[in-house]
């Protein structure tokens, strides 16, 4: 509507279109600041006008409330995320709302250097949230489904000490050699290949691959239950290659 009545607004902005706000996810506003974005503006539809049961709005809304508690925790100013809801009939609402935004994000400065943090120091901050992405939406994900009603409540669904936390007892993943029985079953569900096995081998998860999505917990076999969770505590080394040999009873005889 912006464009077809000729309204201006700031020039100063990357339009990317998805269907739904809701397809916004953590990882793609992350992504845009680690390519340099200086802000980041994400346009709704109206909160409980969505056309589809799935009002993918609130999910857009409750992921930028939980981004911007992250910004704090790494030091960036949060005012460089923002979300509106207007519908596609409200051109000028929208044009306002883009020049206030790229106002507010030219005041703020360039990303980091605003907020007096070392450029190296701000890429492998956003780098290691980005790598966590899959671990803070499974964490997270009872809030992330809410629905608030009221305004009031929104700087309260994610408070600092919660962040804080999140980000200081991270969870790992640790398979116990004594245990594991090479059954390879982890190693095919595993979504990023970070478990490095094979027949007859006692199987590493690889912790620099690893996501944290909690599915070789859940699939190891029971009868082996070789994978523990590890919070707030070092992972023990990998066990040397040379002896991830599993030599079985019936090829010993
Ligand atoms: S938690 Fe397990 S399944 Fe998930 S990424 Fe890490 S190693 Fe792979
Ligand atoms: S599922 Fe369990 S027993 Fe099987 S390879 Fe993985 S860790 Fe080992």
């Amino acid at each position: 509507m912006a464009g077809v009545s000729r309204l201006q607004y700031t020039t100063e902005t990357k339009l990317m279109r998805v269907m739904c706000s809701g397809r916004v996810d953590l990882a793609f506003v992350l992504r845009a600041f680690s390519n340099g974005m200086d802000g980041v503006f994400i346009g709704g539809c109206r909160l409980n006008e969505c056309n589809y049961i799935t009002h993918g709005n609130y999910d857009a809304l409750n992921m930028v409330l939980l981004c911007r508690k992250i910004m704090e925790h790494i030091g960036l100013n949060p005012e460089r995320l923002r979300i509106e809801f207007m519908s596609s009939a409200e051109g000028i609402l929208f044009s306002e709302v883009m020049s206030e935004f790229g106002n507010k994000v030219k005041e703020l400065g360039p990303l980091g250097k605003g907020e007096g943090i070392d450029q190296n120091e701000l890429k492998s901050k956003l780098a290691e949230i980005s790598r966590l992405v899959p671990y803070i939406k499974v964490v997270k994900n009872e809030k992330l489904a809410s629905r608030l009603k009221n305004p009031e409540e929104y700087d309260n669904l994610f408070t600092k000490d919660e962040i804080d936390r999140l980000f200081s007892e991270v969870i790992s993943y640790y398979i116990d050699p004594e245990k594991c029985q090479a059954c390879m079953i982890c190693a095919k569900r595993c979504p990023v290949e970070a478990i490095v096995g094979g027949k007859n081998l006692i199987h590493v998860i690889d912790q620099e691959k690893c996501i944290k999505c909690g599915t070789c917990l859940e699939v190891c076999p029971p009868k082996f239950s070789a994978v523990t969770k590890i919070s707030g505590e070092p992972v023990p080394p990998p066990i040397p290659e040379e002896k991830r040999t599993i030599v079985r009873k019936s090829k010993e005889r």
